[in-house]
């Protein structure tokens, strides 16, 4: 059903697979606060996209990694631009899964604009790694030796505003008693340090999650996939969305890793789209 990984892990260039953006985020008003002044210019999007607010699925999709902007102020971070295709700068196609999956499902999704090396917002914002200097081996220059001026000014501008919009979406479930579930949407390279990883989907847990359970037992069920249970990584106390949003308001939870070769173009992203949705209604 689906190809075997290959090469070093694929880029996606130009904004195939990313095309939302191009009608998405709105623009940003600078001058609302000092960090966002300090950090933003005129044409830079707000962080925060929610797309279908009203959704009607019990399912909230979020999308920690689906962009890969940079503040026009950062200078690409002193990377070259096919860095910027990478998977060091963004989670390869997991924005436009989540957004198929939401319009399959009428779900919310929640999603983020700016790339996982301006500040990662699936990390807690004293966590090391929340700002890197170094990403699967590349050096990113624009990260070196940050103030504690603009690590905050990072947090103010993205990773705070993002983390309430989603804190908002499911506070406005909880007014109106409505069942919300946190599904998390992530992607990875099919090989890493020199090993090809065989998983094409993994489910992350930790706890007692119902609802990953059931979709791990559904998707071991299908035929010809080879579905990763906590794999390629373990979810751990390192996540940050999942345990914040989900698991600290006792809601249900799904943490999702596709592989990125199986969702680099709109064909893979409909078959993946089609399939998830499928089973998270059966
Ligand atoms: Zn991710």
């Amino acid at each position: 059903m689906f190809a075997k990984p290959d090469g070093p892990g694929i880029t996606v260039s130009g904004e195939m697979s990313d095309s939302e953006d191009l009608h998405g985020p709105a623009q940003l008003d600078a001058s609302s606060s000092e960090s966002l002044s300090r950090l933003f210019s005129p044409g830079d999007p707000e962080p925060l996209i929610v797309q279908n607010a009203g959704g009607s699925s019990s399912h909230v999709l979020v999308c920690d990694h689906a962009g890969r902007r940079i503040p026009r102020r950062l200078d690409q971070l002193g990377l070259a631009p096919a860095d910027l295709d990478r998977h060091i700068a963004w989670d390869i196609g997991a924005g436009a899964l989540a957004s198929r999956l939401g319009l399959a499902l009428d779900a919310c999704v929640v999603r983020q604009a700016y790339s996982r090396l301006v500040v990662d917002c699936n990390r807690g914002p004293e966590h090391d790694d929340l700002i890197p200097a170094v990403s699967d081996g590349t050096v990113v220059p624009g990260n070196a030796n940050l103030s504690a001026e603009a690590m905050q000014d990072r947090i103010a501008a993205i990773h705070t505003p993002y983390h309430a919009g989603l804190a908002a979406v499911l506070d406005a479930r909880a007014g109106q008693d409505r069942i919300a579930t946190v599904v998390s949407v992530h992607s990875f390279t099919p090989t890493m340090n020199g090993l090809a990883r065989p998983w094409h989907v993994g489910v992350l847990h930790q706890q007692d999650s119902a609802l990953s359970k059931r979709m791990l037992a559904l998707l071991q069920a299908e035929d010809g996939l080879c579905i990763g249970d906590n794999q390629p990584y373990a979810m751990d106390g390192i996540d940050y969305t999942v345990p914040v949003h989900a698991q600290g308001r006792g809601l249900d939870y799904l943490e999702l890793e596709v592989r990125q070769d199986l969702i680099a173009n709109e064909a893979g992203q409909a078959s993946m789209a089609a399939l998830l949705a499928r089973l998270l209604q059966a």
